[in-house]
């Protein structure tokens, strides 16, 4: 299997340490809001990989992280914190936003029918951990307390700027990056962040004798240290996190624990709507919900986005939408045909050339141009093969495509024989009723096949 690998700037052969036990982490979300149909692009994508790690023999141990604590609006150590934003203005507590809003987004995760991690971790049970590992920071050097917390200094960590390829120079010159006086460099974090006098913060926990709370990064270093253990096989993530959020994870964990922190660092590209950036002011976010109001399942969604790629960018729309709807009810189709007496076959060579696809950097688009091969064939195909590309894309080709009931089958005799027999009248009304269950009949080369209306 090949991944196109952060870490190296390039493709490489991907075998995991231990085949039992692929060990997988992807940064999860902030629950202060509504998860986007953006924000789940990630783990549509990494449900893939996931897929396709089983494909190959092996067995993932995967855990996601939700973020409850410490992320501030500007990624960085400045601007308000976005549990606390949540919480004014909904009116309710913190923590009472981060379970409606954690709830939302697993239900959403189920609707999308994407494989339950091994360990689902919220970063608000990790903080004795934290603490832990903030200390070993400090014991090795790499900290200095300031009045706004402790702070790494990024400048003894030398690699600091590899994995970003990160100009430093430029970074301190830029005007963008602010920094209080008391920063020894534009690029050092937050590890731990202090409750200064006269601020107040509803979620904060004693250390050292003073209140405070973990800087944004932390959570993930820590909860891969408790959970997976140094080195992982695979981290995931954002594109967006790769200048500052993964940058800091490498230096907390190989500078705590002096271990390579992942062998391999995979990060999608994101989705824009409607050709722009998917924002609130433009009008352009939309929701699983919003989908299934106009009859799209959560399910279609995933179509849309596997016949890219993750390192793409993509732009979302309707009509987009509406293409790969109708692209999944040609698979189902061609799947329904197993129910209609039609030669079956396992369609070996499609099912190399789809693994193949997928196992050359996750490239879904070239394992559907070999489905849409399959299904042009005229043959139905075999359970085997259904079950392999159910279990590939998890888009429910064969599970969507349940056999019709006997009295659809006879109305459907019925109607044969009505045409057949030029009674018109009879075979209009019959193709109606049909018509109102779902199904359509569509004239082939050897006899009228059934199909699911899309
Ligand atoms: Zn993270």
């Amino acid at each position: 299997m090949k991944l196109y690998n952060t870490l190296s700037h390039q493709i490489e052969e991907f075998t995991p340490q231990n085949p039992n036990e692929v060990k997988i982490y992807t940064c999860g979300p902030t629950v202060y809001s509504f998860a986007h149909i953006g924000n789940f692009t990630a783990y549509v994508y990494w449900d893939l990989l996931i897929r396709v790690l089983r494909l190959n023999g092996w067995k993932e141990k995967r855990v996601l992280n939700i973020t409850d604590v410490g992320h501030l609006t500007s990624d960085a150590d400045d601007g308000e914190d976005k549990m606390e934003k949540g919480a004014r203005r909904e009116g309710k507590t913190v923590w009472e936003v981060a379970q409606m809003y954690m709830d939302d987004y697993l239900a959403n995760f189920r609707k999308l029918g994407l494989i339950e991690p091994y360990a689902i971790c919220r970063a608000t049970d990790f903080i004795e951990e934290d603490k832990k590992l903030v200390e070993a920071l400090d014991e090795a050097g790499y900290l200095y307390d300031t009045t706004d917390g402790l702070y790494f200094d990024t400048s003894k960590f030398p690699k600091y700027a590899d994995f970003a390829r990160l100009d430093l120079e430029n970074l301190l010159a830029g005007a963008r990056v602010e920094f209080s006086d008391e920063k020894k460099n534009p690029s050092d974090f937050a590890v731990w962040k202090w409750i200064r006098e006269g601020e107040d913060h509803a979620m904060k926990w004693e250390f050292r004798g003073r209140m405070g709370y973990p800087g944004w990064h932390l959570e993930c270093s820590t909860i891969i240290h408790e959970k997976l253990g140094e080195p992982i096989d695979i981290h995931c993530g954002g594109i967006d996190h790769i200048p500052v959020h993964h940058t800091n994870e490498i230096a907390q964990s190989e500078g705590a624990f002096g271990k390579q922190m992942s062998r391999f660092w995979l990060h999608n590209n994101h989705i824009t709507t409607e050709g722009q950036k998917i924002s609130k002011s433009l009008g352009n976010v939309y929701y699983l919900n919003d989908l299934a109001e106009r009859g799209y399942s959560p399910i279609d969604f995933k179509m849309w986005l596997y016949q890219g790629h993750y390192q793409a960018e993509r732009d979302f729309s309707f009509e987009q939408l509406a293409a790969a709807h109708a692209r999944l009810m040609n698979y189902r189709n061609f799947a329904a045909l197993r129910w209609q007496g039609v030669e079956k076959s396992d369609f070996a060579e499609a099912r190399a050339e789809i693994l193949d696809c997928l196992n050359s950097n996750l490239n879904s688009a070239g394992a559907f141009a070999a489905l849409d091969g399959a299904a042009k064939s005229g043959l139905a195909p075999s359970d085997e093969f259904l079950k392999f590309i159910d279990e590939a894309f998890g888009l429910e080709i064969a599970a969507g495509t349940p056999d019709i009931s006997d009295d659809l089958k006879a109305k459907i005799a019925q109607r044969i024989e009505a045409k057949a027999a030029k009674d018109y009248a009879t075979a209009d009304k019959l193709r109606d009723e049909i018509a109102g269950q779902g199904i359509e009949l569509l004239d082939s080369a050897d006899g009228v096949k059934w199909a699911y209306k899309g």
